[in-house]
């Protein structure tokens, strides 16, 4: 969406310091024996209890065979994005965890994800998850009234290739506000200059998603979650923003 309304802005802020707070206290969450489902009942109750809707739970994209049943997705490993919290995914010491939650505070929709390591992770995991996080501060530098999907795209992959990682081109950011997913998709690939204009207004999550290997990715059997067909692992990191004249306001600050 294009936000033109202080009334707007102001719920899309509330919609996304709700899902900012469940992230931080989801993250504390994060420890070995720790089950996903914890996580995602630890995920919902929150957001319920601050007046909000979980976005992806009953979330049914064009495509899908059937709804998303959680409102938390947590990604383990070599899982892309999109796993279904389980009772029998128990964390243990060393994972690389993605979480990717969605808030609609009365109609208007956040979104964002961070990857957190269970305990210590090794070296290479660390070099993953902080690439990605750094990727996504690249994107975002490039965003202002009058920039291009493009930049983004060019600014994400550039950071990959300097650390020799791959970058899963299927998925990437999208604009939101009304809903939780809205046109154009902002591709973690691009050529600066080149796609659709950025207006001040406009609603974006970026989101940079890499895989220590290729970032080709499968489907799995379950209809939602995304593996690395090397079995690479992978990180996430997505924020909310709200574009505006000089640059962005981040909307679901971590
Ligand atoms: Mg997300
Ligand atoms: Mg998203």
């Amino acid at each position: 969406m294009i936000a033109t309304t202080q009334e707007e802005i102001e719920h899309l802020r509330m919609s996304g310091k709700i899902l900012s707070d469940v992230l931080t206290a989801l993250a504390g969450l994060v420890r070995a024996g720790t089950t996903t489902a914890a996580l995602d009942l630890a995920a919902e109750k929150i957001i319920r209890e601050r007046g909000g809707v979980p976005a992806f739970l009953n979330y049914k994209p064009s495509g899908a065979k059937h709804p998303f049943p959680a409102a938390l997705c947590v990604s383990v490993n070599d899982q892309v994005v999109h796993s279904i919290p389980s009772e029998e995914t128990i964390l243990k010491s060393g994972d690389i965890v993605s979480l990717d939650l969605g808030v609609n505070y009365q109609g208007f929709f956040s979104d964002s994800a961070i990857t957190v390591c269970v305990g210590e992770c090794d070296e290479a995991g660390k070099k993953l998850i902080n690439a990605t996080r750094e990727a996504l501060a690249a994107g975002l530098a490039t965003i202002r009234h009058g920039a291009h999907v493009g930049d983004v795209g060019a600014a994400v992959a550039a950071v990959a290739a300097r650390n020799k990682l791959g970058v899963v081109e299927e998925l990437g950011g999208h604009a939101l506000g009304k809903a939780v997913h809205e046109k154009p998709f902002i591709g973690n690939v691009g050529t600066a200059g080149q796609g659709e204009e950025l207006v001040e207004g406009h609603v974006l999550a970026i989101e940079p998603i890499f895989a220590e290997g290729l970032g080709d990715i499968v489907l799995d059997a379950d209809g939602w979650t995304y593996r690395t067909c090397d079995r690479s692992r992978a990180a996430h990191f997505e924020q909310t923003i709200l574009v505006t004249k000089t640059g962005i306001e981040i909307l679901t600050p971590f």
